[in-house]
């Protein structure tokens, strides 16, 4: 037998240590996930001793497999744990199960293929809010079901249940779902889920509540208006740990007010020489890790925890919003209901330059491009951690406009505006989304791809650019960058 090509072997072997200094080192350039300055995807308590079990936990069980709870009961226990905590802080009653995801949009897109397994109407159909998450979007797309978006309350931007009740009746007999927020993401503002859930409940359709980032906040908000399982109609909801729990990436909950509701969520297949796969979630091999982790940060915070960490937050999201009513040009879009904010900037200024000079200064802000009625804003998730560095926020957030109303706001060139809205993206080859790309910015002189230092100018173009065109190039970026 010929032996390998030495000169086609890959590296060395390295030693472990080598190792982990190369991954410190990467993580180097990577936002940062604890110092409450990140204030999109990552949520941090500010509690030292919860991130180190959380990271324990996830050591500790990373090896384990959720596949088979006979073979691992220990993950078995830990979600009924999590699933009873979470039915009891949603005043839930005995019937309510659920299982444990790897993030809230494996929540939702279980809640929405089981939706339409239980229905199996033809040209099945799912009424939600404009403003509800992507994540539904996607589960419309991979399930086939046909997604009707109702415009939501111009002023509030929260859903408008007449809307939503006319919606429904013009597809009658073939809505699977109906879904809205508590809060939504862009706009921090909770749907009128009393109102949505009885005009459900009269239809006998289904409705989730996505809870996904307000689930494990809303139970320790004062005067949060009922958005759980106490609303007669509410038949699903969805949480995600790795957020206000705290938690390590990964994990989300799916619960549903009854077993009958959850049973089209199953997958089995005796089909196969193999063992018979049996799957409550999309995944099958699944890390225990996430599972164990979250189990480990929601046993050691507690309630009493959790309510002190809500409240902080909650303190840090009003010093905000207070704060900017005092930075000129900036207005809050809506008076938030837990704690995201939504910031849009007059027309002296642009708020994708504002992000670039708060990165700048160490704080990232997430840009949000314009959508129906609703303007380009920044979103701001305040995490326990940050309360305590709100005036300091504050005071870098006058310093970026200050700039950036100096600089004004950027002008996408009325070539490029006219071009985009001409553009058809389903016409467009690799080719011409490498040219693209470049125009955009989003590739270099020689067509190389990269994440651009300066995000503004390509923020501003695609936010003139149509949904659809955006999607394509942040679609043909993402495919270069992996290449
Ligand atoms: C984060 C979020 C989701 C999607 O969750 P992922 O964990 O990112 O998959 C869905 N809905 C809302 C309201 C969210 O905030």
């Amino acid at each position: 037998m010929a032996l390998p090509d030495p000169a086609a072997q890959g590296p060395a072997p390295l030693p472990a240590a080598d190792v982990l200094a190369e991954l410190e080192d990467l993580r180097a350039g990577d936002l940062p996930t604890h110092g409450g300055r990140t204030l999109a995807y990552v949520y941090d308590s500010g509690v030292a001793e919860a991130d180190e079990l959380g990271r324990r936990a996830l050591a500790m069980y990373g090896s384990t497999n959720g596949l088979d709870p006979t073979a691992f009961p220990s993950l078995l226990r830990m979600e009924t744990d999590l699933v009873a905590t979470a039915r009891r802080l949603f005043h839930g009653s005995d019937g309510v199960v659920g299982t444990v995801t790897s993030g809230g949009t494996e929540s939702i897109l279980l809640a929405v293929k089981t939706a339409r397994d239980a229905a199996a109407v033809e040209r099945p159909v799912m009424v939600v809010p404009t403003t509800i998450h992507a994540a539904f979007h996607k589960a419309a797309h991979y399930f086939g079901v046909e997604r009707v978006a109702v415009p939501v309350d111009p002023v509030t931007y929260r859903a408008d249940p007449a809307a939503m009740a006319a919606a429904i009746d013009d597809h009658a007999g073939r809505v699977v779902l109906v879904a809205a927020s508590a809060p939504s993401y862009a706009h921090g503002v909770i749907d009128p889920i009393e109102q949505i859930a009885a005009l459900t409940s009269e239809r006998g359709l289904r409705f989730h509540v996505d809870a996904c980032i307000g689930g494990w906040v809303l139970p320790w908000t004062p005067d949060a208006p009922a958005w759980d399982f106490a609303v007669e109609g509410v038949t699903s909801i969805s949480a995600d740990l790795h957020k206000y729990a705290y938690a390590p990436k990964g994990v989300s909950l799916l619960l549903h007010a009854t077993p009958d509701l959850r049973r089209d969520q199953f997958f089995a297949s005796a089909d196969w020489p193999g063992y018979t796969m049996l799957n409550s979630t999309v995944q099958s091999t699944k890390s225990g890790g996430p599972l164990a982790a979250a189990w480990a940060v929601v046993q050691y915070f507690g309630d009493e925890g959790y309510a002190r960490l809500v409240g902080t937050a909650l303190e840090g999201t009003a010093a905000v919003v207070a704060g900017i009513a005092d930075v000129p040009h900036l207005d809050v879009v809506a008076q938030p209901d837990s704690t995201l904010v939504a910031i849009a900037a007059d027309e002296t200024c642009d708020v994708f330059t504002i992000s670039d000079l708060m990165l700048e200064q160490g704080w990232f802000v997430q840009p949000q491009m314009g959508f129906a009625g609703s303007p380009a804003t920044l979103h701001v998730s305040l995490s326990a951690a940050t309360a305590a560095s709100v005036p300091e926020f504050l005071d870098a957030l006058r310093t970026a406009v200050g700039t950036a109303v100096e600089r004004g706001p950027i002008q996408v060139d009325e070539g490029l505006r006219a071009a985009a809205e001409a553009i058809d993206p389903a016409t467009l080859d690799d080719a011409a989304f490498a040219g693209l790309l470049q125009v955009a910015g989003l590739a270099g002189e020689g067509g190389a791809v990269e994440a651009p230092a300066q995000m503004a100018p390509v923020n501003a173009l695609l936010d003139v650019a149509p949904p659809r065109l955006r999607e394509a190039l942040l679609i043909a970026f993402l495919d270069h960058l992996t290449r």
